[in-house]
């Protein structure tokens, strides 16, 4: 999606690593996260900024091998110790399918998948995934268990200008963010957690250390360097910045899906609020009729997704229902907020 602007950007985001660099285990851009190359921690800070969508003062920097890794070592470090059953690992369905999988398939002793947080009904610890713009459906999110001996950490993947309107600088306890959808670079597996206790910061430096003894100094070369380009494009007085110009890649992708959901009549498409906008890199499409599996259907057809039974108990009930009323998403009226300005789109 994002590869036409990358390649626009031709040389300007190239980098060259000699074969005597990137050699130590060591790096000496933290003092608790000790893989962190200084140059990735500066440019996160610098992003953070100048796209206002995360507070980084008196936050400690650990980079993960993707967002994933992080999630896994939060996991890890937000776990008591001394606890005599593992603590509940929650998230408000639909969720992201990968949650479930990632907190079970090593049957930890010391967390375990507990499925929906809006269903949970027992006291004690837990630790709930706040993913916020949610995929798979879009919607920002909060909280929603709100007791105490609760850990939230909230994964904000998607909290990006060409996504959602950035209302405020998310000012949490633990946030994660990726390179995957921010600047659309999966396969450098680049991810970054912003944690406010230090205690915390060094339990997942810790996970990282047993896990992979760090992270891929040259990943982290290449990440800060497209970081700064995404940077320098929103600080230059002339031309488009990366999420300008990607915004509207999503714009015309939307326009594309809703026409086609329209004309076929078998799906629907979330209706958004008009405090929400609508270009979302992904879609909560909706089988409009009794189908076992839409994800086959859609295969056949050569459209690759991912099935509703992943995403928790309310998706699964959705998948396979019978059409009702004939809801149908109409966020083309509802007057989307532009996501970089808050200025009203009306395309
Ligand atoms: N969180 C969310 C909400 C995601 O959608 C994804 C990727 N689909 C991830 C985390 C993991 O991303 P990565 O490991 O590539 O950073």
């Amino acid at each position: 999606m994002y590869g036409r602007y990358w390649r626009e950007m031709g040389e300007k985001a190239r980098i060259t690593i000699a074969g005597w660099q990137s050699m130590s285990y060591f790096s000496g851009g933290s003092d608790v996260c000790w893989f962190l190359e200084a140059e990735l921690g500066e440019e996160v800070r610098r992003l953070h900024r100048v796209v206002g969508n995360a507070v980084t003062e008196g936050r400690h920097i650990v980079v993960g091998t993707g967002s994933s890794q992080l999630i896994l070592a939060a996991l890890y470090a937000l776990s008591p110790r001394d606890a005599s059953e593992p603590i509940t690992v929650l998230s408000a369905a639909p969720y992201y399918s990968s949650y479930a999988s990632m907190s079970d398939y090593q049957k930890s002793g010391l967390y375990k998948w507990g499925g929906d947080a809006e269903k949970y009904e027992k006291e004690g610890p837990y630790i709930e995934l706040v993913t916020s713009p949610n995929n798979p459906d879009g919607h920002t999110r909060r909280s929603v268990v709100n007791r105490t001996h609760g850990f939230v950490v909230h994964d904000l993947a998607y909290y990006w200008p060409q996504y959602t309107p950035i209302s405020a600088p998310a000012d949490h306890d633990l946030s994660l963010f990726t390179l995957s959808k921010s600047t659309g670079h999966a396969g450098i597996r680049l991810g970054w957690a912003l944690v406010k206790d230090r205690e915390v910061a060094k339990k997942m430096t810790k996970f990282i250390e047993l896990n992979t003894i760090g992270v891929s100094k040259d990943s982290q070369l290449r990440a800060a360097k497209i970081m700064r380009v995404v940077s320098d494009s929103c600080e230059q007085r002339e031309g488009e910045s990366f999420f300008e110009f990607n915004y509207k890649v999503l714009v015309q992708r939307w326009k594309q899906l809703r026409a086609v959901v329209e004309r076929s009549g078998l799906f629907s498409l979330p209706t958004f609020s008009p405090a929400f906008c609508t270009f979302y890199g992904f879609a909560w499409l909706k089988c409009e009729w009794e189908v076992e599996d839409c994800e086959l259907v859609l295969k056949q057809h050569n459209i690759l997704t991912r099935s509703g039974k992943h995403f928790g108990p309310c998706a699964a009930e959705i998948v396979g229902q019978p059409r009702e009323g004939g809801k149908r998403g109409d966020a083309e009226s509802a007057g989307c907020q532009k996501a970089s300005d808050g200025q009203t789109n009306d395309e």
